[in-house]
């Protein structure tokens, strides 16, 4: 199984190219050849039909020809000679067992892969699609009601099962594949607004400075060797919040204290989202004793928050770690000490300021 798999995914000759469009043909290819050997089986044996025996042969040397291929060119060129094969094959198997044989259906598969296959929306899809359109109307007009030049009378409900089966297969390889894609390319597209975030120091939910920016201005602080005070704050009960009323409310309370915060940027106060319902604050200027007054002042403010939710209004209180900023310590030793004040803040009932 693991050899198959290496042999489906092995990589084209072809650099610079996406090989999903290559790995699916080669996929499709295969159960192909699956459905081609129990049909010149059958053809061979129980119908015994020597028509049917070379157009079998020939399917299964053209999906070898395709599988080789698809390691030595690009995606386009296998693209291009899979459904030319298979247009002739479609032709060929309608021609010999007509229509109940169902194997008009694969154009469809056809219309799907190359519509995803070519990059864009061009003329050249438009064309295709219509083509196999008129070739369906065609089948359907001249062939449907009509035995084709093979007898297979008996066999032709093993003939059509076993094609829908191959079919079904095929039309879940290609929306396999393709919804994978499309999941890869929305998780690069989020990891990428969250990296843009990171170096743009914003937090994209409350607007605030975020960690990196945080710590680069600590740092700044730091060499202007500058008095000054940080508070890291935590909301009391936050989980509660979300669990009562859903995270989305979280959200909105996570955004009004925000907005409190950033009221205090015009008085100089640098507010920072520090982690989930972790706020820090820094006070450039002030030693201990006035960052308090401050901070005391802010956790009034925040108490008196009030966010809507139906007919109700929710406030919500905060602890609040303070401490003067040492110079004589670093940076993480000056944060530990401050994250233990806020965490004996919660050990001794919440709503406080420890400094
Ligand atoms: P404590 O008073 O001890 O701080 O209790 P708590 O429930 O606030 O603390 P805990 O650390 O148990 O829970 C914090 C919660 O914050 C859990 C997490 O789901 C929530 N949270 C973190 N980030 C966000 C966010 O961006 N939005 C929302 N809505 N919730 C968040
Ligand atoms: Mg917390
Ligand atoms: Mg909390």
């Amino acid at each position: 199984m693991g050899k198959i798999a290496e042999f489906i995914s092995k990589e084209t000759d072809i650099k610079n190219e996406s090989k999903r469009m290559t790995v699916l043909i080669r996929k499709i290819c295969l159960s192909f050849l699956a459905l081609s050997v129990f049909q010149l089986l059958l053809f061979a044996f129980l119908l015994h039909s020597g028509r049917g025996i070379t157009l079998w042969a020939f399917t299964i040397a053209a999906d070898f020809l395709t599988f080789y291929i698809s390691y030595h060119s690009t995606k386009k060129v296998v693209l291009s000679v899979f459904i030319s094969q298979k247009i002739l094959w479609i032709t060929a198997s309608m021609l010999l067992i007509g229509w109940d044989g169902g194997f008009q259906f694969f154009l469809i598969l056809l219309i799907i892969l190359y519509s995803f296959g070519e990059a864009g929306y061009n003329n050249k899809k438009l064309i295709f699609n219509f083509f196999c359109f008129v070739l369906f109307l065609f089948f359907l007009l001249f062939f449907k009601g009509k035995t084709g030049l093979i007898d297979v009378t008996g066999m032709e409900r093993v003939i059509e099962t076993s094609a829908t089966l191959v079919f079904c297969v095929n039309v879940a390889f290609v929306a396999t594949s393709f919804s994978k894609a499309s999941q890869e390319v929305e998780e690069k597209i989020v990891n990428y607004n969250k990296q843009l975030e990171i170096e743009a120091g914003e937090d994209a939910l409350t607007g605030l400075k975020n960690r990196r920016n945080t710590n680069a201005f600590i740092r700044s602080l730091v060499s202007e060797h500058d008095t000054f005070s940080i508070c890291i704050c935590d909301i009391d009960f936050f989980k509660k919040v979300n669990d009562t009323y859903g995270h989305e409310f979280g959200d909105e309370v996570l955004k009004a204290i925000a907005d409190v915060f950033k009221k205090k940027q015009s008085e100089g106060v640098y507010a920072s989202r520090w982690g989930g319902e972790e706020f820090l604050l820094i006070f450039p200027g002030l030693n201990g004793d006035d960052a308090y007054v401050k901070t005391f002042a802010i956790r009034d403010e925040i108490k008196n928050i009030t966010v809507p939710n139906g007919d109700v209004s929710i406030s919500v209180t905060m602890t609040y770690g303070l401490s003067e900023y040492s110079l004589h310590h670093t940076m993480e030793e000056n944060i530990r000490e401050i994250d233990e004040k806020l965490y004996m803040g919660k050990e001794s009932g919440r709503d406080r300021i420890i400094y």
